[in-house]
């Protein structure tokens, strides 16, 4: 999101989603996690129309890892799309949801026997195979119930994303997926193909996250295309479903230049024309997980100005009342991010800061070079689209309590994930005695 996008009121406060800023600040609290549910929606819609452009056959799952909670499957439910999950705590959140159980797919490069059992006893849609170990789980625990279900192969296509090195998986040194170029793909799909209890409808594979180019997407379909027309001509077997993955990148800073949804799917769907035709393939249906570029713009964190450390001649630490246990993203991978002050939108900037947390570790910073207007103690900064791994990997760490995570739209605000308590942060634990 660019700041221009941002919008403020006569006060000069940031408001979202028709709320102000610090009427949420004073309401619930900081740190608060704001979700603007309007851009969710929107964003969600640009996928679609751009799909519906396209011609193509299409599913949009969304990646509930960058942020998965009883409301966000709510309104993944609400606009129609399927969803990924990763475990056996997202399955039961978007069970709790409600979610359908049909539209989820279950990925995850170790998935238990247990959770395992929990996909195929709900009657999880697909179940994304990641390894032989879970080809032979799964076989058991189909057999065993005298059930089946559908799977997709995840491929590890050999295609580096031009991204940091802990967001690139499509590349052959990956913990994920069946290595195409060395035949391990094609041995798993002969032993998949061979267990009655498993309907192969499609390949999975996904290249990287944060990606700003449609390059290494259009490689993937290259390398798709051509192991269908390989494995139709050796095994008879073609896959119905190509899944692409997810990785459409966002702009954190002034200096990301993300593409469109349709930037994206306008080419790849003109490759996989192309190449459907050359190798008399039928044009396969495309799915896609998008999990940042679905949540992240839409999200704010918003912190309380506290202490500050002016060092003569060098520089300026601002400290907030968050920090690492809320965002660890730029702790992990030196994720950049914007931010405003959002109780004095219309002032002009007057100095440079490090942002930094509350934590105890040097590396809790959340933005290194910060411009700002003159501030004090009690302003309120809002750091920008933290919607996307932000709250899904927050962390209790120095016993601080989670933050809540509220819902704006239309003018209303909702708390969606309250506070935690101290009360909860000691609810696991037993006296020694
Ligand atoms: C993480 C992940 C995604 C989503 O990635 P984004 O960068 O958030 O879009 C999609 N598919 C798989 C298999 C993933 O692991």
């Amino acid at each position: 999101m660019s700041k221009q996008r941002l919008q403020a009121n006569e006060q000069g406060h940031l408001v979202l989603g028709g709320v102000d800023a610090t009427r949420l600040a004073q309401e619930y609290g900081t740190p608060l996690v704001v979700y603007d549910v309007a851009a969710i929606r929107r964003q969600i819609q640009e996928f679609r129309a751009a799909f519906t452009r396209s011609g193509l056959r299409y599913q949009i799952s969304y990646a509930s890892k960058a942020f998965a909670t009883v409301a966000m499957y709510q309104v993944i439910d609400e606009e129609g799309l399927h969803a990924d999950v990763v475990s056996g705590g997202e399955l039961y959140t978007a069970l709790q949801a409600g979610f359908p159980v049909r539209d989820l797919s279950f990925h995850g490069n170790n998935k238990s026997l247990a959770e395992l059992e929990m996909a195929v006893e709900n009657h999880v849609g697909v179940i994304v195979l990641d390894n032989f170990h879970e080809i032979e789980l799964l076989k058991r625990v189909l057999v065993d119930r005298n059930a089946s279900c559908d799977v997709m192969l995840r491929v590890t296509p050999g295609i580096t994303a031009h991204t940091h090195r802990y967001t690139q998986t499509g590349q052959v040194d990956s913990k994920f997926g069946f290595d195409v170029d060395s035949g391990q793909a094609t041995r798993a799909l002969q032993k998949v193909l061979a267990i009655p209890q498993m309907n192969v409808i499609g390949l999975h594979a996904h290249i990287g996250s944060q990606i700003f180019d449609v390059t290494g997407f259009d490689l993937l379909v290259k390398k798709l295309m051509t192991i269908s027309a390989q494995w139709r001509d050796r095994l008879g077997f073609t896959p119905r479903i190509l899944n692409l993955g997810g990785g459409f990148g966002i702009a954190y800073t002034a200096t990301d230049d993300p593409l469109t949804p349709a930037d994206f799917i306008q080419p790849i769907a003109a490759r996989l024309r192309q190449l459907a035709d050359r190798y008399q393939l039928p044009l396969p249906e495309v799915w896609i997980e998008p999990g940042r570029a679905i949540v992240g713009p839409a999200g704010y964190n918003l912190y309380t100005v506290g202490s500050r450390k002016d060092i003569p001649d060098l520089t300026t630490y601002l400290s907030v009342d968050g920090g690492m246990g809320d965002n660890i993203r730029p702790a992990l991978y030196q994720a950049k991010y914007a931010a405003v002050l959002a109780n004095k939108m219309n002032e002009p900037t007057h100095e440079t800061v490090h942002l930094t947390g509350k934590y105890c570790e040097s590396g809790d910073i959340l933005i290194d070079q910060l411009a700002l207007s003159r501030n004090e103690p009690g302003d309120l900064i809002a750091v920008l689209d933290t919607g996307a791994y932000g709250y899904s990997m927050a962390s209790n760490y120095n016993r601080n309590p989670r933050p809540a995570v509220v819902f704006v739209e239309d003018g209303q605000a909702k708390v969606v994930v309250r506070r935690e308590t101290y009360a909860d942060l000691v609810r696991l634990d037993v006296r020694y005695e």
